[in-house]
């Protein structure tokens, strides 16, 4: 949880090869183009642009997965997806537009999968604006101005309904759900329980409160549910 992104992204410059690559995939007609056309191994050209993506990203976002905020310091493939950000199956056009692209956690990846994030669907031009998204958009959106990231708790509060989207999509409340394998005895849950209710007592306005309270409630009922869980396995034993 060190050093979240605060800054909008720097997106990759091509190296003049991959530059020529993408032109020329770039010119290609609508329906030549196909999501797929991305996990082609048998292209070097495309291994390296693909490696060059890969590189930019990890050090621009310093091993910061762009939608959890969770540093991972890797550098190995298993760690880190490449990520379009309008997903390339659905926007095969947009699959190099250094815009679309981040690194993201394998988690985050997963969850946001094919789900859409622009605000028209339809549209055939990439789309540059913070507007034309339903998330906060790495590239185009301040992450702490959305989503507001409880570092001690590992909790995500929206300060935004983009910020609300990502958490969404991005599957954010498994921090939460975790806690369920943990007994209530736990001094790691308590204290997070604690720095929850400080937060809830510093809440900053009514809706910021009431998202406190229920990550609160599911955290307190996830937490007793592990407790009762355990209870039950050593009655069974
Ligand atoms: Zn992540």
């Amino acid at each position: 949880m060190n050093n979240p992104i605060t800054a909008v992204l720097e997106p990759v410059i091509y190296s003049e090869v991959s530059a020529q690559f993408v032109k020329t995939y770039e010119a290609k007609k609508l329906s030549d183009k196909s999501g797929a056309d991305w996990d082609d191994k048998t292209n070097p050209l495309l291994v390296e642009l693909k490696r060059e993506i890969k590189k930019h990203y990890l050090k621009a976002q310093n091993y910061t997965c762009a939608y959890c905020q969770q540093k991972i310091v890797v550098d190995h493939n298993g760690a880190w997806d490449t990520e379009h950000i309008a997903p390339r199956d659905s926007y095969p056009s947009f699959m190099f537009v250094p815009e679309n692209l981040c690194v993201s956690c394998k988690d985050c990846n997963g969850a946001k999968s094919n789900k859409t994030v622009l605000a028209n669907r339809n549209r055939r031009s990439f789309p540059r604006h913070s507007k034309d998204y339903t998330i906060c958009h790495p590239h185009f959106d301040t992450y702490s101005k959305h989503i507001r990231v409880i570092g001690e708790a590992v909790l995500y509060l929206p300060r935004t309904k983009k910020g609300q989207a990502l958490i969404e999509m991005c599957g954010l409340l498994r921090f939460v759900y975790g806690f369920a394998d943990y007994e209530i005895a736990d001094l790691n849950f308590g204290s997070k329980v604690i720095a929850l209710g400080t937060e809830l007592q510093n809440a900053q306005s009514a809706f910021e409160q009431i998202a406190i309270a229920q990550i609160l409630r599911t955290m307190l009922d996830e937490g007793l549910r592990g407790a009762a869980l355990k209870q039950l396995k050593q009655l069974e034993l």
